[in-house]
């Protein structure tokens, strides 16, 4: 491609209205434009990266043994009506009427269009396993789009279905899609980690989350310095802790416990200073409401409830911080004075709770604490639970190392099923012995347009986009620093033919610009490569190669192409952290 015909409009000035690094460099290097609020154009530069990362998914997922195919974007309201998800899905499901009045919904994600379509055509196990996907535009009524393309309304993803016999069968489906996961994320040359993540209460299922490490990233994992252990914040386990049964040494030592007049002291702080003890000394009471009513939660106060764990422990579809009225009522006093002794209700203590030594905590009275509170002795929960989110510092639940929290962004979702939507929907098949078995699912989806943002989020610096060279929508820039110069004009045109004839997208900087400008223009787009071609160098035989990662800058002679496709091959493969795949 030749710059001078190219629709590419840089922009000089950062956008005000982008957050985030990404973002910004989108929209200054052409990328992208914004229609309104997270729906945008992708502009032929925006596109061609967005293309790649597809090439490179497509490629994956054929290799994997799943077949392409394109749903419609617009769904009728009765299939998600069967599932039951068109009460449950709430306002992210942008719902339409056609003029009949029949209701519809754009896609926000595929499980009723597939389990609909498999349950018409799929009848015996003889054509199981299948795993089916598309590359498609999604329509999420996101509450708060931002980021650019990492957090749309409109945005292409590519979602994967798998259908099984059995359980083992889904369970090498799941292997099968988690492995061409670690395969496109390595060639598209993303620092990733596979991560456990949260796939909700109901079902043994599990899922597995692909984060891109970022520090501008929306997720939190826990990795762990000395093993492979990975997970979300919202899932992370630690070791330790893990007393399910009351600390009784030293029990005996301990007075008996007494109530202290505090006024006004509601926070963990306020009680910490009154008393003079570390948070870890507090117990922090909470009441949460679920669809089972009301609970006490009970952590130490240096831990913050992880409200994805509670549900889990509950097993209970969803939680939430009970109201101010609803809390009185039930326990007598306000929230910052709840305890769990004499507590008219359950308790579910966190697993630090039991070690923890003689602690404070509210004397569900205004203005009251106990002290000397001892769990086991004083008040008794009736579940024991890891329910707080882990620190950096907690011990890994694996090998017992070091945690860390690093952050990053998901951009790809594995999912095992099981038998939710073919159960709700009357997906069956026949199996061997002529039984009709719900089928066993799976899905799995990747964010294309999310994809292309954390590899930006990863890979830039002061000057602009550092692309991966898989993504790379120019992996060489040609630039011809005196147009008007003929040999060098001639010369630069041979470069770019003989990048083009070798399949290498090129982009030849062709323009009546000055040479700062190229150079800049250049960098924002982030082509690996520099080719740059002036009249001195030219006039001594050589033109300069420049790495843009590494900024390494070396001359090659004009007249022997051979240690420029070397330098290409090396750059190609360091890029991809290959041995090739
Ligand atoms: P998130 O927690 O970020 O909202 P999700 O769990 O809703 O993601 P999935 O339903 O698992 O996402 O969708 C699969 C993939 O689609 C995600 O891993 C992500 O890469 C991408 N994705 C989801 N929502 C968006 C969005 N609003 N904009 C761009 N990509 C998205
Ligand atoms: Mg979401």
């Amino acid at each position: 491609m030749r710059f001078s015909r190219f629709y590419l409009p840089t922009l000089k000035e950062d956008p005000a209205e982008a957050e985030v690094i990404s973002h910004r460099l989108m929209l200054r290097a052409g990328m992208i434009r914004k229609l309104a609020a997270g729906i945008y154009s992708y502009l032929p530069l925006g596109l061609k990266a967005v293309q790649n990362v597809e090439r490179i998914v497509r490629a994956e997922m054929d290799r994997a043994g799943a077949q392409e195919l394109l749903l419609p974007g617009v769904q009728p309201a009765e299939l998600w009506q069967e599932s039951g998800r068109w009460e449950r899905y709430g306002r992210e499901l942008l719902r339409l009427k056609d003029r009949h009045g029949r209701e519809f919904c754009l896609g926000p994600t595929h499980e009723e269009v597939i389990t609909d379509l498999v349950r018409h055509e799929v009848r015996s196990y003889r054509q199981l396993p299948l795993n089916l996907y598309q590359v498609q535009t999604k329509f999420r009524d996101e509450i708060r789009p931002r980021f650019g393309l990492m957090r749309g309304r409109e945005f292409v993803m590519k979602d994967a279905y798998s259908f099984d016999a059995d359980d083992p069968g889904a369970e090498a489906s799941y292997a099968a899609m988690r492995d061409a996961y670690s395969r496109i994320f390595r060639r598209c040359g993303l620092d990733f980690r596979a991560v456990e993540a949260d796939s909700g209460a109901i079902g043994g299922s599990f899922s597995h989350e692909f984060v891109v490490l970022a520090s501008s990233g929306e997720d939190a994992v826990a990795t762990c310095t000395a093993c492979d252990y990975a997970a979300n914040i919202e899932k992370a386990e630690r070791a330790g802790a893990c007393g399910t049964e009351p600390e009784s040494a030293g029990a005996a030592a301990v007075p008996a416990l007494a109530e202290v007049e505090t006024p006004g002291c509601r926070s963990i702080e306020d009680v910490c200073a009154f008393f003079g003890i570390e948070p870890v000394a507090a117990l922090k009471s909470m009441v949460y409401e679920s669809d089972r009513g009301l609970v006490l939660a009970v952590v130490t106060g240096d831990r913050q409830v992880s409200e994805t764990k509670l549900k889990a422990r509950l097993g209970v579809p969803w939680v939430q911080l009970a109201e101010a009225e609803a809390i009185r009522a039930a326990c007598g006093a306000g929230s910052g004075f709840l305890g769990p002794v004499d507590t008219p209700l359950a308790v579910i203590a966190d697993r630090g709770v039991p070690v923890q030594g003689p602690a404070v905590c509210g004397a569900n009275r205004d203005g009251r604490h106990l002290r000397d509170v001892l769990c086991g002795r004083d008040f008794s929960p009736s579940v024991v639970a890891d329910i707080v989110e882990v620190h950096a510092g907690d011990a890994c639940p694996r090998c017992g190392g070091e945690l860390r929290i690093v952050r990053g962004i998901e951009v790809g979702h594995i999912f095992k099923l099981g038998t939710k939507y073919s159960e709700a929907m009357g997906a069956t098949f026949q199996d061997r012995d002529g039984e009709e078995r719900p089928l066993v699912m799976g899905c799995y989806g990747i964010g294309i347009g999310r994809t292309v943002a954390a590899a930006i989020e990863q890979n830039h610096d002061d000057d602009g986009i550092i692309m991966p060279w898989a993504i790379a929508p120019f992996k060489v820039a040609v630039l011809c620093l005196d147009e008007k110069h003929d040999e060098v004009r001639a010369f630069s045109e041979r470069l770019y033919e003989e990048l083009r004839r070798r399949g290498i997208d090129v982009l030849l900087d062709d323009r009546a610009e000055r040479p700062g400008i190229k150079f800049k223009d250049a960098d924002l787009i982030g082509a690996p490569l520099r080719l740059t071609v002036g009249r001195k160098g030219y006039g001594r035989g050589i033109f300069e190669a420049r790495d843009r990662r590494t900024r390494e800058t070396i001359e090659l002679p004009v007249d022997d192409f051979t240690p420029l496709w070397q330098f290409v091959e090396r750059m190609r493969a360091d890029d991809q952290g290959l041995p090739p795949l």
